[in-house]
C-alpha cells in the first residue's frame, strides 16, 4: 500500500482539487491511502472562529460565514446541488454549530480540538465526493476511530498499540482510501490534534502501522530543497537524502517536513517521497536508507523573529547546574521553545521562539535574580555541511550575534539589517 499526503496548498480551490484528483488517479489507482488537510488556510479561519467563541461572541456568525462561504464557493465548481456531497457537509455543518451551542467546558484545548477539526472533515468530504463524482471509487473514513492518543489536547501523544491494531483491522487495503490528517481521538471519542502543520506526521503513522511501500508528500516546491525558497532566492534541489539528514533538517526548521513524521518511517525503512504536486511528473526528492546528501551542498535553515537572551547572575556565581536547571525549568513553564544554547563561564544564552507570547512574564521572574540581556527579533540561521562561503553568505545578512560551530552544523543569530 502507499500513502499520499496533500496539504492545505494543494486544495486551496476547486482547480486544485480537480489536480489532486487527477495525480490520485494516475499515481495511486488502487491501495493508496490519502490524507488530506484542511482546505488552504481554513485552520486559520477556524483559529479566528475558536477566537471569537472565547473572545468576541458577536463576530461568530461572521466567521463561520466565512468558512461555509469558502467551501460553498468550490463546491459550486465541482458538483452538482443534488449531489451527496452537499448534505454530509451539511451534516458537518450541522454537528459544528451543535458544539457551539451547546458546550458549556472552559478547557481551551479541549474546546480548540472539538472546533479545528471540522476542517480536515470538510476537505477529505469534497475530494472523496469529487473522486467519486468523476468516477473513482474510494473510501472515506473518520481518522478518528482509527487513530488513537492520550488526551493531551492540541499536542496529543499517540498510542501506537491500540492505533497498529486498528488500523490494521479496519483499513481495507485494496482500495483508495481518503482520510483526514492532523486530527486524532482519545479514548473517549473526543477529537485531539497532532500539533498544527501535523498532517505529514499523519500520513508517517499509516505507513508505519500498515508497513507502507512509500509515504509521497505532495508540496507546492519541486521537492526538498537545499534552502527555503520564501527565503533564498537561488536553491537546489536535493535528490536524495538519508533518514538521518532529514531528521536534523526537520528538527532545525526545515519546515517542508514535519519534523515527527520521519522517525517512525525510518523504523521500517520507509521511503519517503517529496513530490510536486504542480509538477507531479517530476520526480522530486527521496529520503531514505543510504546516501546522506545528494547534490552533498550546504542546506540553510532559518526560523525567524526569535529572541537572543543572554542571562549572568547579578550574586556572582558562575553559570553551572543549578542556575542553569533553574532556568530551564522557567523556560518549559513559559512554553518558550529553546533552539540553540551557548554557555560560558559567567554567562548563559539561549536562542528562543516567543511562540506563546509569554516571554515576558520569564523576564519579570527571572530579572531579580539575573542580569538578563535580550535582543528582539533576530533571525537563527543553521548551515548543515557548511563551508567559509555559506558562513559568509549568511553573515552578510545582517550583524552577527552569535555563532556556534559543530562538525556538521553551524548556527548563526544575525540581527538583520
Ligand atoms: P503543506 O501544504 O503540506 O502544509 P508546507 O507549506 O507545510 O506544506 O510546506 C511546504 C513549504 O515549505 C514550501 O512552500 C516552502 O516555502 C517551505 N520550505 C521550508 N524549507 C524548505 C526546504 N528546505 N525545501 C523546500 N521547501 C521548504
Ligand atoms: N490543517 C492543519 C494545520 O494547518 C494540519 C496540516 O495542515 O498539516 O496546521
Ligand atoms: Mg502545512
Amino acid at each position: 500500500m502507499k500513502i499520499f499526503k496533500f496539504g492545505g496548498a494543494s486544495v486551496k480551490d476547486a482547480e486544485s482539487v480537480k489536480n489532486v484528483a487527477s495525480i490520485i488517479k494516475n499515481e495511486g489507482a488502487i491501495d493508496t491511502l490519502v490524507v488530506v488537510s484542511a482546505m488552504g488556510k481554513m485552520t486559520n479561519a477556524f483559529e479566528d472562529v475558536i477566537d471569537s467563541y472565547y473572545h468576541k461572541k458577536e463576530d461568530l456568525p461572521n466567521k463561520l460565514n466565512y468558512i461555509e462561504e469558502f467551501h460553498k464557493d468550490i463546491m459550486s465548481s465541482l458538483f452538482d446541488k443534488t449531489d451527496e456531497v452537499y448534505k454530509e457537509v451539511d451534516v458537518l455543518f450541522g454537528e459544528l454549530g451543535w458544539f457551539l451551542a451547546r458546550n458549556t467546558s472552559q478547557r481551551f484545548n479541549y474546546v480548540y480540538d472539538q472546533i479545528i477539526c471540522f476542517g480536515e472533515l470538510l476537505s477529505t468530504r469534497i475530494v472523496s465526493g469529487y473522486l467519486a463524482k468523476i468516477g473513482q471509487e474510494n473510501v472515506w473514513f473518520d481518522v478518528r476511530n482509527y487513530i488513537k492518543t492520550d488526551s493531551n489536547y492540541r499536542d496529543a501523544k499517540v498510542d501506537w498499540d491500540l492505533t497498529e491494531e486498528l488500523i490494521n483491522k479496519k483499513v481495507d487495503t485494496s482500495k483508495i482510501n481518503i482520510t483526514q490528517g492532523f486530527i486524532a481521538a482519545n479514548d473517549t471519542e473526543n477529537t485531539t490534534t497532532l500539533g498544527r502543520e501535523g498532517s505529514d506526521y499523519t500520513a508517517g503513522i499509516f505507513a508505519y502501522c500498515l508497513s507502507a511501500e512509500s509515504v509521497t508528500i505532495w508540496k507546492d516546491v519541486p521537492g526538498v530543497l537545499n534552502a527555503d525558497p520564501r527565503v533564498f532566492s537561488d536553491t537546489t534541489l536535493l535528490e536524495q537524502i538519508s533518514y538521518e539528514e532529514a531528521i536534523e533538517m526537520a528538527f532545525y526548521g526545515a519546515s517542508v517536513i514535519h519534523p515527527k513524521t520521519l522517525q517512525p518511517i525510518e523504523r521500517k525503512e520507509i521511503p519517503l517521497l517529496v513530490r510536486s504536486f504542480v509538477n507531479p511528473k517530476e520526480k522530486g526528492t527521496t529520503v531514505s536508507k543510504g546516501t546522506m546528501l545528494e547534490p552533498y551542498i550546504p542546506c540553510y535553515i532559518v526560523k525567524k523573529n526569535q529572541i537572543l537572551v543572554s542571562i549572568s547572575a547579578l550574586d556572582f556565581s558562575f553559570m553551572v547546574e543549578n542556575n542553569i536547571s533553574f532556568i530551564f525549568q522557567k523556560l518549559h513553564d513559559y512554553q518558550l521553545k529553546v533552539n540553540l544554547i551557548q554557555n560560558s563561564a559567567i554567562s548563559f544564552s539561549v536562542c528562543i521562539d516567543n511562540k506563546f507570547n509569554k516571554f515576558d512574564e520569564f523576564h519579570n521572574e527571572l530579572n531579580n535574580q539575573f542580569k538578563i540581556d535580550v535582543q528582539k527579533n533576530v533571525d537563527l540561521y543553521t548551515i548543515r555541511h557548511f563551508d567559509d562561503s555559506a558562513i559568509e553568505l549568511i553573515e552578510n545578512k545582517g550583524e552577527s550575534l552569535l555563532t556556534q560551530v559543530n562538525k556538521e552544523t553551524s548556527q548563526i543569530v544575525i540581527k538583520p539589517n
